[in-house]
């Protein structure tokens, strides 16, 4: 296995610390070994030295809501005659390796990748994150899963090893049966759709979607098997019912109330806000891309959003960061530390995309910060992101990147 030694760059170690100059870092074995002042560090005897004066090294950083597999914008509006199962493969194979190259070392999907493609990256076969699949979301008929013009009654299918449909299921068996086909996929833990969406046709961003029993199939489903439970949820009353189940991971929280931020804390649930989405869709509006029925939804959460991330800090909510962005050739999806750090100042969006998200994931013994004995997912930025956050949203200004040791990128 590869020796590294990073050396001279300015750390930012993830934790919230302040950045220390003059540093440099020994990777052996895929681990981060040592991490001192850059003039009491010898050179390995063997391996790479790499000089980094001017730059910034920091943990890889981590999407906590990756759509890898959604590679049309809305199921029903962008469905073509020429759609088929080899493009659509490689498009995500692309979408995969794009967030390597722009800096992500870890991502967690939110829906729509099936499982076998996250098995593909820990094979070698795609370069890309690790990637912690959710397959198919579930959602309620009618819901924001449920993608189907009024009067078409057959969903889309899956494809096992290739597709996951969202899953229309309705009473607590259907999700129970549900929640444990996707574990049986292989997903790192079960989605569900719980209130009204910007992209689905048929219902309103207010509606509370899946009563408190069928959210709690699920939650135990999860539970036993060592999995957690995360919900979309737009509105104060949907997450107040996903909470209620017990479900530990709230997705979006774009119109979020005090008491019910507060309601996070107390069962010691995160929030993963998710404005880039927000800014995306804007843009494709602009272009014409987005039905009207997701106008008036879409100006709801985007005027929404940026109030509630303040919200849920000034509770002390635990926020990690996702960019929820969609479709082919998926790119700065860095742009959601910028928004982020618009609220929370440019060092807690860093925190909430490496530590934070580490410990959403249950892995911040692994990943996430820059110590001795982590994983070596690491990234050089040229410049300094604490007085231009905005460089993480170029992949260009992102020199090098390190995935458990190995070298996955590098423009030094
Ligand atoms: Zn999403």
């Amino acid at each position: 296995m590869t020796t590294l030694l990073l050396h001279n760059a300015t750390v930012i170690d993830g934790t919230g610390a302040d950045p220390k100059p003059r540093t440099s870092v020994l990777v052996e074995n895929g681990l981060i070994q040592k991490v001192g002042p850059a003039d009491k560090m010898a050179p390995p005897s063997s391996g790479r030295v790499i000089d980094l004066d001017g730059h910034t090294l920091m943990p890889g950083l981590t999407d906590a809501h990756v759509h890898f597999g959604q590679v049309g914008i809305n199921a029903v509006a962008n469905r073509s005659p020429d759609d088929n199962l080899t493009t659509y493969v490689i498009q995500v194979v692309e979408n995969i390796e794009l967030a390597l190259r722009e800096g992500f070392t870890t991502v967690r999907d939110a829906g729509g990748l099936d499982p076998a493609f996250a098995r593909a990256v820990e094979q070698g076969l795609i370069k890309g994150p690790r990637v912690l699949p959710s397959g198919s979301h579930l959602s309620m008929t009618g819901g924001h899963g449920d993608r189907r013009g009024r009067y078409d009654e057959a969903p889309i299918r899956s494809l096992p090893g290739i597709l996951a449909a969202p899953v229309l299921v309705d009473g607590p068996d259907q999700v129970r049966s549900a929640a444990r086909q996707q574990l049986r996929l292989g997903s790192f833990h079960v989605k569900l759709m719980a209130s009204g969406g910007i992209m689905s046709p048929l219902d309103e961003l207010e509606s509370v979607q899946f009563t408190v029993e069928e959210m709690q199939a699920a939650v135990y489903e999860a539970q036993m098997a060592g999995k957690y439970v995360i919900a979309h949820c737009h509105t104060s009353p949907s997450i107040n019912n996903a909470l209620a189940a017990g479900v530990r991971s709230i997705e979006h929280g774009s119109i979020l109330d005090e008491a019910t931020a507060k309601s996070i804390v107390e069962q010691e649930a995160f929030m993963v806000p998710t404005l880039l989405v927000a800014e995306f869709l804007a843009r494709a509006a602009d272009a014409g891309e987005v039905p009207h029925y997701g106008q008036m939804k879409l100006k709801q959460v985007r005027s929404a959003m940026p109030a509630s991330v303040e919200v849920a800090a000034h509770a002390g909510v635990s926020m990690g960061s996702g960019s929820d962005i969609l479709g082919v050739r998926q790119t700065g999806r860095g742009e959601e530390l910028l928004l982020k750090a618009k609220v929370v100042g440019p060092m807690n969006a860093i925190v909430s995309a490496t530590q934070t998200n580490a410990r959403l994931f249950r892995m911040e013994d692994r990943i996430g910060s820059v110590k001795e004995g982590m994983e070596a997912d690491l990234i050089v930025v040229a410049g300094d992101p604490i007085s231009d956050i905005g460089l993480l949203a170029n992949a260009d200004n992102i020199r090098l990147v390190v995935k458990g040791g190995q070298i996955c990128k590098d423009i030094i």
